[in-house]
C-alpha cells in the first residue's frame, strides 16, 4: 500500500489508508493512545490500542482506517491497524517544532532541519518556490531564454572590492558578484532576451538584515530596446505576475507601480526635513523615509546620477542616467538600466572610474562587432520574499544562509 499525504487521508473518509510523519503529540491514556501525526500537508489524530510509547518527533508509519470523529480537529481520525516506528528521537530537541517554546534565531538556523518542521517556516520556502517559478514562466511566455553563465569568473564584474577570491589551479579567480557582463554578451551574441536565476556572491563584511553573502539573483537582459523604460515595463509586468501567483497565500493588493525620478525624490526628502544633496546615493535610512512619505507598496525611482551607478550605465544627460531601482515596502529589491552599447563611450566610462581597460578586454571585445541597444535588471529573490512576507531578517528567506559568521550548516 502506498503512503499518501495526511491532507489526502482526511479526504479518504471510510477507507484504509497509509500515512507517515512525525509524532506531533502523544497522549497515553492507558488502554488507548492518541497520536497527533504531522506531515508536510497537515496534522491528523491517530488512535491505537497497541502497547507503544512514543516521543514527540519520532517518525512513524501508520496503516489504519480513516473514520469520522467528533473530537478530532479535522473531523476525521485514523484508527490504526499497524504502526511501524521508523526512527526515534535520540536527544533532547533544541528547537520545538510544535512552536510552544520560542527559539532564538541563531539556534533556529543552526538546526534549520528542525526549524523547517514548523508550517510557518516551510511556508516561506513554498512561497519562494512559487515566486521563482512565476518569474520564469512570466519571462518564458514573453520569449526570454534562461541562461547559465559560470559563477567562477576571471575578473571582478563591476570593479568593486566585494568579491570572494578562489584558487583556480595556478590562477586567481572570483565568485561572480553578478552575471552582468555575461548576460550582456549573451544579448550581443544574438540571444535577444535572456534571464537568469542563479546565486550571486558578495563579500559584504557588514552583517545587516538586508544582505546575504550568497543570494539568488533574478536577472534579465534584453536587446533592441529604446531606453530603460522598456526594461521597467517588463519588470513591472513580471513582478505583478509574481504577486498574482501567490495571491491565495499572501494578501497584497498592487495594481500599478508608479515611477518617480531621483530628482523628484531628493526634493521630496528635503521638503520632509531629510537633508540629501543631488548626487548622493540613497541610504537605507533614506529608502525607509521615502516609503513613509509615499506610502506605496511598490514604486520605481529612475534617472539616478550617472556617477553613482555602475560604469556600463547609459547616461541620459550630463548628470543623470537611464537607470532605475524598484522598491518594495521601502527596500530596494531591483536595480536596472539601459547599458552603454558604444565601445568608445564604454572605455571612457571605465577610465573615468579608474578601472583598467585590460581587466575588461574580454568584455570590450564583444562591443566591437555590432551591438544592439540593450538593458536589463537584477532583482534579489530573498529581498523580494522578505518584503512580501514582512520578514524581519533576510536570512529568514534563505534555507541555509551564508553571512559573515555562518558557513555551517
Ligand atoms: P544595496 O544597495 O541594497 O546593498 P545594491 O544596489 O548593492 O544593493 P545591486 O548590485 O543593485 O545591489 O543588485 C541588484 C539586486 O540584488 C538588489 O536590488 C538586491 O535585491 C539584490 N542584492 C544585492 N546584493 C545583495 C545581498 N548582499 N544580499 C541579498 N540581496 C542582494
Ligand atoms: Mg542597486
Amino acid at each position: 500500500m502506498e503512503r499518501i499525504s495526511i491532507e489526502q487521508a482526511i479526504r479518504e473518509l471510510g477507507k484504509t489508508v497509509r500515512v507517515a510523519g512525525y509524532v506531533h503529540e502523544f497522549r497515553n491514556l492507558g488502554k488507548i493512545k492518541f497520536i497527533l501525526l504531522r506531515d508536510q500537508t497537515g496534522i491528523v489524530q491517530v488512535i491505537t490500542r497497541d502497547d507503544i510509547e512514543l516521543n514527540r518527533e519520532d517518525v512513524i508509519d501508520v496503516i489504519g482506517d480513516s473514520v469520522k470523529s467528533d473530537i478530532a480537529k479535522a473531523g476525521v481520525e485514523i484508527k490504526a491497524k499497524r504502526i511501524e516506528i521508523i526512527s526515534r528521537v535520540r536527544r533532547k530537541i533544541p528547537v520545538d517544532p510544535a512552536g510552544y517554546v520560542p527559539t532564538d534565531f541563531d539556534t533556529r538556523l543552526k538546526y534549520r532541519f528542525l526549524d523547517l518542521r514548523k508550517a510557518e517556516v516551510r511556508r516561506i520556502f513554498e512561497i519562494k518556490s512559487k515566486i521563482i517559478n512565476s518569474y520564469r514562466n512570466s519571462l518564458l511566455k514573453r520569449g526570454f531564454v534562461e541562461i547559465h553563465p559560470s559563477l567562477i569568473i576571471g575578473a571582478a564584474s563591476e570593479g568593486g572590492a566585494e568579491v570572494f577570491p578562489v584558487d583556480y589551479f595556478e590562477r586567481k579567480a572570483y565568485l561572480a558578484q553578478s552575471p552582468q557582463l555575461y548576460k550582456q554578451m549573451a544579448v550581443i551574441g544574438g540571444l535577444e532576451r535572456v534571464f537568469i536565476t542563479l546565486p550571486i556572491y558578495r563579500a559584504e563584511k557588514h552583517n545587516t538584515i538586508y544582505h546575504l553573502n550568497e543570494a539568488i539573483s533574478l536577472d534579465v537582459e534584453m536587446g533592441f530596446i529604446d531606453d530603460h523604460r522598456d526594461v521597467m515595463r517588463i519588470l513591472k509586468t513580471v513582478v505583478l505576475e509574481m504577486l498574482d501567483s501567490v495571491k491565495d497565500m499572501v494578501n497584497i493588493d498592487v495594481e500599478d507601480i508608479k515611477i518617480y525620478s531621483y530628482e523628484e525624490i531628493v526634493k521630496l526628502l528635503n521638503e520632509n526635513n531629510v537633508h540629501i544633496n543631488i548626487g548622493e546615493d540613497l541610504s537605507k535610512e533614506h529608502e525607509r523615509k521615502i516609503y513613509e512619505i509615499l506610502g506605496e507598496e511598490l514604486y520605481f525611482i529612475e534617472k539616478f546620477p550617472t556617477k553613482i551607478r555602475a560604469f556600463y550605465t547609459m547616461p541620459d544627460d550630463d548628470i543623470y542616467s537611464r537607470s532605475f531601482d524598484l522598491f518594495f515596502r521601502g527596500l530596494e529589491i531591483a536595480s536596472g538600466a539601459q547599458r552603454i552599447h558604444d565601445v568608445d563611450m564604454l572605455e571612457r566610462a571605465l577610465i573615468d572610474r579608474g578601472l583598467k581597460l585590460e581587466d575588461f578586454d574580454f568584455y570590450l571585445e564583444a562591443f566591437r562587432y555590432g551591438v544592439p541597444k540593450h538593458g536589463g535588471f537584477g532583482m534579489g529573490l530573498e529581498r523580494f520574499v522578505m518584503q512580501l512576507l514582512r520578514l524581519n531578517n533576510i536570512r529568514e528567506a534563505m534555507l541555509f544562509p551564508r553571512d559573515r559568521t555562518r558557513l555551517i550548516p
